[in-house]
């Protein structure tokens, strides 16, 4: 069993953490936020003073925090304090240039790295049924898999240093289009005088058929589980959506890739967000899509 540090022990790393213990690896683990850190601990996880404790002497260490430039702070802070041989793992979703540039400070350093954000939220944190999306050589992958088999279910080699967190914006990016197209498609429907379950009934097994729909329906009754029936309580917030479509669309300016619609669909859901709602769930675009038609 492995020696883990573990940075990052919020709504993610935090289950993510406990899983690690439950599996029987030694987690070594610090925020800098008291009640995750007390969180942690009743998890099992041994608390430690910083970052720098907690990595000395692991065998790898797991980043999970906000966004590039506190990967980019903090690795600069621990790489120098990391044992040799060791693996760093970094699982935030971050841009694709803070991911190259922190597996660079691991490379100057002679140490292992991958790029491993993760898609499914919470509930797939709690539950280790996470999605990995790694970048990152063979040697390091193969090194990492193991340790992410206990956080998650699906674990796959997208490619290069940088792959996992391309393969994360542009899979959210159809994401967070395919939620507004499913939405516009019920808003049309409710004026035209289809139900709700008639539409999902034909769209549901016809070639409108998409996640949006048939897993997490933006509208209450069809998908039992879907958000909607809970008042747009997340599951995923509009504020996380946003930060990944605003990515994707950094990382479309800087590769020069055209995607208009990903563009209208930051514009549309930073317009939910400003308007207060950056906290529900993100399939409760469906209700601005509504008020945009009361706005003509
Ligand atoms: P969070 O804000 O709950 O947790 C991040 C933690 O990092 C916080 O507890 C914060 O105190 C800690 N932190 C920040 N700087 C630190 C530092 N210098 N040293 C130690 N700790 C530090 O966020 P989260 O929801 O756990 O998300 C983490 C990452 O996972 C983000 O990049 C997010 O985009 C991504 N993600 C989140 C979800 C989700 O549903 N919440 C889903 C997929 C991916």
């Amino acid at each position: 069993m492995a020696t883990i540090g573990f940075i990052g022990l919020g709504n993610m790393g935090g289950p993510m953490a406990a899983n690690l213990v439950k599996a029987g690896h030694t987690v070594k683990g610090f925020d800098l936020v008291e009640a995750s850190r007390e969180a942690a601990k009743a998890d099992g996880v041994t608390i430690a003073a910083s970052a720098v404790e907690a990595v000395k002497g692991a065998d790898v260490v797991v980043t999970m925090l906000p966004a590039g430039k506190h990967v980019r702070a903090v690795w600069t802070e621990i790489v120098p304090q990391v044992a040799k041989g060791a693996l760093l793992i970094d699982c935030s979703t971050v841009d694709v240039e803070s991911a190259r540039a922190a597996h660079a400070l691991a490379a100057k350093a002679g140490l292992k790295s991958v790029d491993a954000p993760v898609s499914g939220g919470v509930g797939g944190a709690k539950g280790a049924t996470l999605t990995f999306m790694c970048g990152g050589s063979n040697e390091a992958f193969a090194a990492a898999k193991p340790i992410l088999e206990k956080m998650g279910k699906r674990i796959v080699h997208c490619g290069d240093n940088g792959a996992g967190q391309a393969a994360k914006i542009c899979n959210n990016m159809i994401l967070g289009i395919s939620m507004i197209g499913v939405s516009e498609a019920f808003a049309l429907a409710e004026k035209l005088g289809l139900s709700h379950q008639a539409l999902f009934d034909v769209s549901s097994t016809a070639s409108g058929q998409c996640w949006s729909l048939t897993s997490y329906c933006p509208v209450p009754g069809p998908v039992p589980a879907s958000p909607a029936n809970n008042g747009y309580k997340p599951g995923f917030a509009t504020a996380l959506m946003l930060k990944d479509l605003r990515l994707s669309q950094e990382a479309a300016k800087a590769a020069g890739a055209a995607t208009p619609l990903g563009e209208h669909a930051e514009q549309i859901y930073a317009a939910f967000e400003a308007a207060g709602h950056g906290g529900d769930d993100f399939s409760g675009i469906i209700n601005h899509v509504r008020d945009l038609a009361t706005k003509k």
